[in-house]
């Protein structure tokens, strides 16, 4: 009840008050009985002298004790007062309120001692005679400079010790108003010193609770008033730097996010504290369950922890390229220690390099695809220049049919370099693509008539089949002609006589069964089917790739660049491209293109 800060104030000046005014009580109550006292002294010290003197007369003419007896109780009803006389032997000669009898020698009562000695004496004690508290004043009678005798007048305190508590009574009915006025005006005080520093506590609770607007109003212009102004500024600069630290953490966390790098953070009890997105899609885990695994659980590839093992215990950076099996990506790892203190923290970082690492096999295939391609038409023309010259060139006959072979490989070797330009340039973008809404037939039977006298000289039934309610496709039909007409003389080539050739445009609606292949959507179908020797199941991933040839005895002078060229014309048109076959039966090359 008595805690907190207004308690705290005014409890030690009401203990103050209640001190001083306790001490002020007993002083003043010392000081009134004193003052009382000597009044008391003063007066009975009058009255002894005064009965002293009226007496002094009897007492010289040496009047019978019984008088004296009598006159002192005719003044002790006068005075309202104990009177008794004694005689310079200290023999009582007469008291107001005893019998005089059976009175002690009073020869060494204080008083009286002290009135001979020095012509006044008082004390105060009880007496056995009154049963009460009182006090004595004592004045020698002098005849002719002589004492003759002692006059006490006594009074009882009573009255003293009633005034004294009458006073004690008001003073402390006196002290307990003022120390609770007091008490009121030191919670007031309290209070208003107090509100402050509770509205700052309140403002403080609502910073650290995160609600970082809140603000003290400084009224005043005190120490207050500056500590509000300063408790302001405080919360301003803490905004400002909590606002800034956000911005940061949350670009860092988009970086982190966005990374195509897969970034990992391992504590130094080696649990992930940071995972990406990206390492968790490397390392086929879930972001949210890795946090606070062990790194060994996360990665569960032996290659990948021991390079981020080696890392920790040799606390050096460390680079690996390791592949994660036939399915598994080519990776980089980078293990570099944090080492912040004593804290072994690791950062890993996972490149993914199998694209990067495709790209290089497919330009190491290409060089070497290359090279080879042109070697044996190169080593032809050698063959034939040295046939020519060893004679060949005299007989006029065998000198044209070498001119014509000869033709015929720098022909192939020009077609060859012209297609390879081709790719080059529909894969890098270069050729300009002019989609228009164009119709199937136009296509399909110029391409395939154009085809027809290979296709009998080859023995060979070419059909062609168009949907009548073929709508037309998005496409460039010179490119597309190209595509159908590059199919179509595949078809003829890998086809042996007495087979047949369909070429057919339709409409399908993905999703298909039959053309799973297909994204959902209204799609143009170009199919060209054949009764030739088919594909292999192994090859059929493969043939369109640049300069793969199944089946390279058949393929004679082909490049191996037509599907290749293709698939990318395809591509351009947003389409897709793919081969069905049966080693032996025979294969079905189909086209999707998209609606207009
Ligand atoms: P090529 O100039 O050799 O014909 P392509 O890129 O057109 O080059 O074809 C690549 C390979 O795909 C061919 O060498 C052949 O092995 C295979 N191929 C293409 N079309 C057919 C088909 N209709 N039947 C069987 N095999 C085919």
């Amino acid at each position: 009840m008595f805690s907190g800060t207004r308690w705290r104030i005014a409890l030690p000046y009401m203990a103050l008050i209640l001190l001083t005014m306790t001490g002020l009580l007993i002083y003043l109550s010392d000081l009134v009985r004193d003052s009382h006292m000597e009044r008391l002294e003063t007066q009975l010290t009058s009255e002894a002298q005064l009965v002293g003197e009226v007496l002094r007369p009897h007492l010289a003419q040496g009047t019978p004790p019984a008088i004296i007896d009598t006159l002192a109780h005719t003044y002790a009803n006068l005075l309202s007062a104990r009177v008794t006389i004694i005689g310079i032997d200290g023999v009582v000669l007469g008291d107001s309120h005893a019998e005089r009898f059976d009175m002690d020698n009073h020869l060494y009562r204080p008083e009286v001692q002290q009135a001979l000695s020095s012509g006044r004496g008082s004390s105060t004690r009880f007496s056995q005679t009154m049963g009460e508290e009182m006090m004595y004043v004592a004045a020698p009678v002098l005849q002719n400079g002589e004492t003759i005798a002692v006059a006490r007048v006594a009074l009882p305190l009573r009255q003293i010790e009633a005034d004294v508590a009458r006073f004690r009574r008001t003073m402390t009915a006196a002290t307990l108003a003022i120390t609770l006025l007091a008490l009121l005006l030191a919670v007031l005080v309290a209070e208003s010193a107090a509100r402050p520093i509770r509205e700052l506590t309140r403002v403080a609770e609502r910073l650290a609770e995160g609600d970082l607007s809140a603000r003290l109003l400084p009224t005043t212009q005190d120490e207050f008033g500056t500590l509000a102004r300063a408790f302001n500024q405080m919360a301003d600069r803490l905004r400002g730097t909590i606002v800034t630290l956000t911005e940061e953490r949350s670009r860092l966390a988009a970086v982190l996010e966005n990374m195509a790098d897969g970034t990992l953070i391992t504590d130094e009890d080696g649990r992930v504290r940071l995972i990406n997105p990206a390492a968790a899609r490397l390392l086929k885990t879930n972001a949210d369950a890795a946090l606070g695994m062990s790194f060994a659980q996360v990665a569960r590839d032996h290659r990948i922890i021991d390079v981020w093992h080696t890392c920790r215990e040799e606390r050096g950076e460390r680079v690996q390229t390791t592949d994660l099996g036939r399915q598994g990506p080519f990776l980089q790892i980078i293990v570099t220690p944090l080492w912040d203190a004593e804290s072994p923290t690791c950062l890993v970082i996972l490149q993914d390099l199998t694209r990067i690492r495709r790209v290089e096999t497919v330009r190491r295939d290409f060089i070497s695809n290359i090279s080879h391609e042109l070697r044996t038409p190169l080593a032809s023309l050698k063959a034939l220049v040295d046939t020519l010259r060893d004679g060949a060139m005299d007989d006029p006959e065998a000198g044209a049919r070498f001119l014509n072979r000869m033709e015929t490989e720098v022909d192939a070797m020009t077609q060859m370099v012209r297609e390879l330009l081709e790719l080059s340039r529909i894969e890098s973008g270069q050729v300009p693509f002019e989609t228009a809404p164009t119709d199937m037939g136009d296509v399909l039977v110029p391409a395939v008539e154009r085809l027809r006298p290979q296709s009998e000289r080859a023995g060979l039934e070419l059909t062609v089949a168009v949907d009548p309610d073929l709508p037309p496709a998005a496409a460039d039909a010179e490119r597309i002609q190209q595509v159908v007409t590059n199919l179509v003389h595949n078809a003829i080539k890998f086809t042996p006589p007495g087979g047949r050739v369909w070429v057919r445009g339709s409409i399908v609606r993905a999703p298909d069964a039959r053309h799973a292949v297909l994204p959902p959507g209204e799609w143009l179908l170009l199919a060209v089917e054949d009764t030739g020797v088919g594909i292999p199941a192994d090859d059929l991933p493969r043939i369109f790739e640049r300069f793969y040839k199944a089946d390279r005895a058949r393929s004679g002078g082909g490049t191996g660049l037509g599907l290749a060229i293709a698939k990318h014309i395809v591509q351009a048109h947003h389409g897709h491209i793919w081969a069905v076959s049966v080693e032996g039966r025979g294969s079905t090359f189909y086209v999707a293109l998209p609606a207009a």
